[in-house]
């Protein structure tokens, strides 16, 4: 067996850690964010044998290069079939271009991916050591429920979720208030903003160190590496040679997504192009172009509101894996190489009427029905096929993701297409079921008593 992979700090100012420290730390001491020393390869005979593998079991080949022997083969086994109980269709658009609908989990969201894989990694450490962990975490609506659907019923392991009562709509509260058990909820009388503070304020509050918090936010090295699953996936079921490669268009926010197709690539994945595509917070693809970054304060708020985001927290670990070095305030110390980034990447902004567009055009010219964020990566690869249109020949397999479900969008579906997306199964059934939430005024000393009450 190869040396274990060891993760180092993109601030590059603390040590080395193994995947089990990375994965119960998070954030690194220094501030910066986890990454692999060195990335495993897939090699091409390995990669033929998982075009007859199932989804989980390329998930298991794809975590054991990076865990070593840190989990028995059955456990893990065990944990991928767990995490990965739904399907993962890739949907024929026209000729050799796809739709990879990543909406089937629980939360009818692309993170249930990441966060159901990390909760259930979480747990075997945490079990294995006989220690518990509190996971404390803000949300304005979707990644929360991830998070709580992610970690329901797992042991060792208790959610405190904070939300702004007023801001969330009832069918994401119902998603988090309506599961108890190991997961409590919190409405707070104030705004995100507040939440967000709040969270902040108790990691640093060492009188709550007993608890073990952690915050099991889109920056753990343990909700990235199943993010690079589905891109393996969508290449061993679309790839007919050793000659092909393949396009992704990836609607991107905070980059862990594309962070993900990256993993993929650099392992060796026979990608040709990464299509980011973002909404108007257009702070990358300017990036890209202009070799200038400049994060966007405040962010736009534009109709694919989970990518609504001006800095992305994962483009620190793009600028290393392209060997710069960025710091916290999104400040390059080091530029990365330019030209290797322009080989693999292209960025492109979508703005919210283009969106809109490509949410009626794909209805009215595939009958197949996308929402906003879907519709980002759709227009992206468009956009992409007018700049390069040799990679638009029919022969060239190109797949945009689909990362959240288009009835999680009613109004926008039924304004654009006049019609009433139906629920998919996970999200039917939620009126029925109880709710049970607590409030609390956006008080930190009313928090701290709340939780040392309760945990402690
Ligand atoms: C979070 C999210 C995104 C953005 O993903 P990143 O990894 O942050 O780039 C896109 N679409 C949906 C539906 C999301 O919830």
């Amino acid at each position: 067996m190869a040396q274990p992979i060891r993760y180092y700090s993109t601030n590059l100012k603390a040590p080395g850690v193994s995947f089990k420290e990375a994965l119960l730390k998070g954030l690194a001491p220094d501030g910066g964010l986890y990454m692999p020393e060195r990335m495993p390869i897939i090699d091409e005979t390995e990669f033929k044998t998982f075009s007859g593998k199932a989804y989980h079991e390329i998930a298991l080949a794809m975590l054991k290069k990076f865990l070593g022997d840190e989990i028995p083969d059955d456990i893990l086994l065990n944990m991928t079939r767990d995490a990965y109980n739904f399907e993962v269709p890739i949907e024929p658009v026209c000729e050799r271009k796809y739709l990879m609908r990543l909406d089937q989990g629980p939360t009818a969201s692309f993170k249930d991916f990441a966060a159901r894989m990390m909760g259930r990694l979480m747990q075997y450490f945490l079990h294995r050591e006989n220690r518990n962990m509190l996971i404390l975490t803000a949300t304005s609506g979707d990644t929360g429920s991830a998070i709580a659907n992610a970690f329901y019923e797992l042991k060792n392991i208790r959610v405190v979720i904070l939300f702004p009562e007023k801001e969330v709509t009832e069918r994401q509260r119902k998603q988090m208030t309506t599961l108890g058990k190991n997961i409590q909820i919190i409405g707070i009388e104030g705004k995100f903003d507040n939440c967000q503070a709040l969270v902040k304020q108790a990691f640093s509050d060492s009188g709550l160190q007993l608890l073990n918090l952690s915050s099991a936010n889109s920056i753990n090295i343990g909700r990235l590496i199943p993010q690079s699953f589905y891109y393996v996936y969508a290449a061993s079921r679309l790839l007919k040679d050793k000659q092909e490669k393949i396009i992704f268009s990836v609607p991107s926010g905070n980059f862990g997504n594309l962070m993900g197709g990256l993993t993929a690539l650099h392992m060796g994945l026979p990608v040709k192009k990464f299509i980011v595509s973002t909404n108007e917070n257009d702070e990358v693809p300017v990036y890209f172009r202009t070799g200038k970054y400049k994060t966007i304060v405040p962010s736009k708020n534009c109709i694919s509101s989970a990518m609504n985001v001006g800095h992305p927290s994962n483009m620190a670990r793009v600028i290393a894996l392209y060997g710069g070095i960025m710091n916290e305030q999104g400040v390059i110390v080091k530029e990365p190489d330019a030209e290797r980034i322009k080989r693999d990447l292209y960025g492109i902004s979508i703005s919210d009427k283009e969106t809109k567009a490509t949410i009626q055009s794909v209805y009215e010219r595939h009958g197949i029905l996308i929402e906003p964020h879907g519709a980002v990566g759709w227009a992206g690869m468009q956009e992409y096929f007018k700049d390069v249109p040799a990679d638009a020949s029919p022969s060239q397999p190109a797949v945009c993701l689909e990362t959240a479900h288009p009835a999680k969008f009613p109004a926008e579906i039924k304004d654009l297409l006049d019609i009433d997306p139906e629920l998919p199964k996970s999200l039917q059934g939620l009126d029925e079921k109880e709710e049970s939430w607590d409030t609390l005024k956006p008080d930190y000393s009313l928090l701290k008593k709340y939780l040392l009450e309760k945990y402690a």
